[in-house]
């Protein structure tokens, strides 16, 4: 996933512990419809927001879909950068095909994590897999969100993970896969670089319980499909639930079938810059991995894709600056 939007804004991130909500609270955060490929296709983006910037590690969060991609190019995101992050790419149906720099090729489907590692820097390009006849789901539905790398892993090298199997936790009507982190037992062997867990709970029928959470991290919830009731608080597809931090268990109900996907951490306490696909420091970073970028030089190539790379915006006229998780 890139982030399309042809002028982006300053994405504020990270910061003070003291803007972190340690006690527990509901607040709903609305998402925004934002433009996502060249053909405009509109996604529900929830973080950053402008309220809440980050949950954990946990830096951007778009929800795409569902959508009809029966027929035409389906999902094209051609070849981008990324750097000092993590993608995390959860499918609920259709398929998407990963390309990246490293010579990765891979197509994941719902149920599997595609886990990229910018590090320092990575190229990769995301589409809707093609053939003749077009051999794919008819409607494709996901989420993508990205991690921020803490200061001693963000300059790692490019890695690519994909899990087909992860651990799932089976409890009656409901079953919980485990993402990213560690949740009931249950762990990931994703790679993670800050304490942070990543998990989608799917209920089947009706469901009435608690799952075990930690205090020391802030959590929030966004429902892929279907209706349930998180912390007393009734949710459907669309807003982030912010939970905040001081919670030992998490009230889960659910009448019937939904999916919710919990994404929590430690918070983060660095201070970030976000603009484009770049997560770094300050702006003397970000103008130098958009030269980079520019100059084809530093991320690599990615082989494969049906089409031209994606230029850089341009920067906003006044710089970047690292801010709080707040303001
Ligand atoms: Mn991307």
């Amino acid at each position: 996933m890139s982030n399309l939007e042809p002028n982006p804004g300053e994405e504020l991130g990270g910061g003070a512990a003291a803007a972190v909500a340690v006690e527990p609270v509901r607040e709903l955060l609305a998402g925004r419809q934002v433009p996502l490929g060249p053909r405009g296709d509109l996604v529900t983006r929830t973080l950053p927001h402008r309220d809440r910037r980050m949950v954990g590690a946990w830096c951007f969060a778009d929800h795409f879909g569902p959508k009809d991609v029966a027929t035409g190019p389906g999902m094209q995101v051609p070849p981008h950068p990324h750097t000092g992050l993590q993608t995390v790419t959860w499918l609920v149906t259709g398929e998407v095909l990963h390309r990246d720099s490293l010579g990765s090729r891979q197509l994941v489907r719902p149920g599997q994590l595609n886990l990229m590692t910018a590090g320092r820097g990575i190229a990769h390009s995301e589409e809707s897999p093609a053939g003749s006849p077009v051999r794919r789901s008819p409607t494709l539905h996901g989420v993508q969100l990205w991690v921020a790398l803490p200061d001693a892993a963000r300059w790692v090298g490019p890695a690519f993970e994909h899990h087909a199997e992860l651990p799932v936790l089976v409890e009656g009507a409901l079953s919980v896969a485990v993402l990213l982190g560690e949740l009931a037992g249950h762990a990931s062997p994703a790679g993670a670089h800050s304490p942070l867990v990543g998990a989608e709970a799917t209920t089947v029928g009706p469901v009435d319980t608690r799952l075990p959470v930690r205090p020391d991290f802030e959590y929030a919830a966004l429902v892929l499909t279907g209706e349930v009731e998180l912390d007393g608080v009734p949710l459907a597809p669309g807003p982030l639930l912010y939970l905040g931090c001081g919670r030992s268990d998490l009230a889960l109900r659910a009448g019937r079938s939904a999916r919710l996907l919990l994404i929590g951490g430690e918070p983060f306490e660095e201070r970030i810059v976000m603009w484009w696909n770049f997560v770094g420091r300050d702006h003397d970073e970000i103008v130098g991995f958009r030269t980079d970028w520019e100059a084809e030089r530093g991320f690599g190539a990615v082989a494969g894709y049906p089409g031209d790379r994606l230029p850089a915006p341009p920067l906003p006229a006044t710089p970047l600056k690292p801010r709080g998780r707040i303001r």
